[in-house]
């Protein structure tokens, strides 16, 4: 089974993507997560992204196409895998309908994950995470047990640069602008699943679990 999650920033994609890969056995791929390991070991494709990143904006398509292509054409992606912020604009989605179909693959099912501007900015704005091991956490919503610390691996947490609020804000508009577009062109195509996202971490993981394994 292949799957895309679809919503916002901040609408708890990483979140929930790490324990629905886990549930149902699945690739995580997370085109903003291979980005920036890509920026940390300043390759030419993290040098590329980076101004995008810093501004809140999207990285060019066919950069973004021929980087999630690669990892999707891997071994380790063949017994399914699970799509977190990509695609994120029509032409994104044609480009990945194309080229999986040349495999004779699909996308079955995308989950798009429901939750208004001002939810996500608090979620935003209060995000940690650890720079070793990608586990997420919020300041409020799902703290570290010792302040500022992965429960997992012990390392400090960080902030995300793009997290400030100025930027949430143009995230958001290119979110609403460019992505948003892509609610229609799933539907059209009979796989969307339109979740409740603004509850708890537990209750949006079931919402999830339900959809998927109703497929
Ligand atoms: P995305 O990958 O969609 O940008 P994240 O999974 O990184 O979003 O979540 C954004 C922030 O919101 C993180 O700080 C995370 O701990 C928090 N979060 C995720 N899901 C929920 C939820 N259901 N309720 C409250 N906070 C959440
Ligand atoms: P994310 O971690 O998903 O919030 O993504 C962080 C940033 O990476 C975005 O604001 C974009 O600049 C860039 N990015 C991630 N995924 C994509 C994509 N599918 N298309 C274009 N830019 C992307």
């Amino acid at each position: 089974m292949n799957v895309v999650l679809l919503g916002p920033p901040g609408a708890g994609k990483g979140t929930q993507a790490v324990k629905l890969a886990r549930t149902l056995g699945l690739l995580h791929l997370s085109s903003g997560d291979i980005l920036r390991a890509e920026r940390q070991a300043k390759t030419q494709l993290g040098r590329q992204a980076q101004d995008f990143m810093d501004r809140g904006v999207l990285v060019p398509d066919d950069v973004i196409l021929t980087m999630m292509m690669d990892h999707i054409s891997r071994p380790e992606a063949s017994g399914g895998f699970l799509l977190d912020g990509f695609p994120r604009t029509v032409a994104q989605a044609e480009g990945l309908d194309e080229r999986l179909a040349r495999k004779g693959a699909r996308i079955d099912i995308v989950a798009n994950m429901v939750v208004e501007d001002a939810d996500v900015t608090r979620r935003l704005t209060g995000r940690w995470s650890c720079p070793v091991d990608g586990r997420i956490y919020h300041e409020i919503y799902s703290p570290p047990k010792a302040a500022g610390r992965c429960d997992d691996c012990g390392a400090a947490l960080s902030r995300r640069k793009d997290d400030e609020p100025d930027v949430v804000r143009q995230r958001l508009r290119t979110y609403h602008e460019e992505t948003e577009p892509l609610e229609a062109y799933y539907k059209a195509r009979g796989v969307l699943e339109s979740i409740d996202a603004s509850g708890t971490v537990e209750e949006v993981t079931d919402s999830l679990q339900r959809v998927c394994r109703a497929r």
